[in-house]
C-alpha cells in the first residue's frame, strides 16, 4: 500500500466514511434499530474530531476497533475485552471498516502469541549462546590444564639443591682434561635426585665415577650421577622425575664430596646446563 500524501485527510475521511458504514453495519448485525446504530456510530466519532496529523494514525484504529468490539459485544456477547486491552494497527484498521470482530480477536491473539513465541525463541537462542559460550569456555580450560599436565610431565629438575661448583669443558688446572658434566657442591649425605623419570641402567661402582647411578629417559637420554656415599635403587627400578636416587659423597676420581651430573644423548656427554634450560630448569 502506498504512502497517502495527506495522512490527517486521509484518516479524517476513512474516519467519516467509517463512521456511517459502521453505523449501517451496526445496525444491521444487532437489529437495534437505526437511532440507536446511528448513537452509537456518533459516539464513537468522538474519536475523530479529535484527529490531528500527527494522532490520526492511532486515533482511528482505536475508535474503529473499539465500535467492533461493542458490535461484538451486543451482537454475540463475544467477551473481547482482552482483546480491546490493546490498539490494532492501522493497517488493519484502514481495512477493517467493518471486519468479523471474531476474526478481528483471533488475529490479534494470533499477533500476540507469534510474538510471544518470537521473544520466547530468541530467549532461547540466548540460552543456546550463553550455554555454547560456558561449554566452550569450559573445553579450552580443559586444554589448558592438559597442556600444563604434559609440559610438567616433561619438566625436568635440577639433581641435587646444591650449587654448581664447576661446568661442563676442558679444564685448564688439568691440563686440559675434558670435563663431561656439570658439577654440584653438595655435602656428602645430601639427596641426588633423578633430574627426569626413566629407568635405572646402573647402579654401583663405576671406575673414576665412584659410585654412581645411571638412568635411560623415556626420550633415549641418559644422566649419570657420580661420586656417591650410596645409592637407593637398582638396575631396572623405574624412577619419577624429583627421586632420591642416591646420596652424595666423594668415592671415585674427587678431591672433594659433590655430585657429578652427565647428560648422555646418543651416547655422548653433551653440556647439562643449557640442556637442562631447555627443559624448563632453572639452572
Ligand atoms: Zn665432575
Amino acid at each position: 500500500m502506498s504512502e497517502p500524501k495527506h495522512p490527517a485527510k486521509t484518516a479524517r475521511h476513512r474516519a467519516k466514511a467509517g463512521a456511517s458504514t459502521l453505523a449501517q453495519k451496526i445496525g444491521a448485525a444487532t437489529r437495534i434499530g437505526r437511532s440507536r446504530a446511528r448513537h452509537l456510530a456518533e459516539q464513537l466519532r468522538g474519536g475523530f474530531h479529535r484527529l490531528e496529523p500527527a494522532k490520526a494514525r492511532p486515533y482511528v484504529p482505536r475508535a474503529a476497533f473499539a465500535g467492533l468490539v461493542a458490535a461484538a459485544v451486543i451482537t454475540t456477547g463475544f467477551n473481547v475485552a482482552s482483546a480491546a486491552d490493546e490498539p490494532v494497527g492501522a493497517t488493519a484498521a484502514a481495512t477493517a471498516v467493518a471486519p468479523d470482530p471474531t476474526r478481528v480477536a483471533q488475529d490479534d491473539q494470533a499477533t500476540r502469541n507469534k510474538d510471544r513465541s518470537l521473544s520466547q525463541s530468541s530467549g532461547d537462542a540466548t540460552l543456546k549462546e550463553s550455554k555454547e559460550k560456558a561449554e566452550k569456555e569450559a573445553r579450552e580450560r580443559e586444554e589448558a590444564e592438559r597442556k600444563e599436565r604434559e609440559e610438567a610431565a616433561r619438566r625436568w629438575t635440577l639433581p641435587s639443591d646444591a650449587p654448581v661448583s664447576d661446568v661442563y669443558g676442558p679444564r685448564a688446572w688439568r691440563g686440559g682434561e675434558m670435563h663431561a658434566g656439570t658439577d654440584f657442591a653438595a655435602d656428602t649425605g645430601q639427596d641426588n635426585k633423578a633430574a627426569y623419570k626413566g629407568t635405572v641402567v646402573q647402579a654401583g661402582w663405576n671406575g673414576g665415577y665412584g659410585i654412581s647411578v645411571t638412568i635411560r629417559h623415556p626420550d633415549g637420554q641418559e644422566t649419570l650421577y657420580g661420586h656417591n656415599s650410596d645409592v637407593v635403587v637398582s638396575v631396572g627400578d623405574e624412577v619419577e622425575t624429583g627421586q632420591t636416587i642416591g646420596h652424595a659423597g666423594s668415592t671415585g676420581d674427587v678431591t672433594g664430596p659433590h655430585l657429578h651430573f652427565e647428560v648422555h644423548i646418543d651416547g655422548a656427554a653433551i653440556d647439562p646446563v643449557p640442556f637442562l634450560r631447555e627443559h624448563g630448569v632453572d639452572i
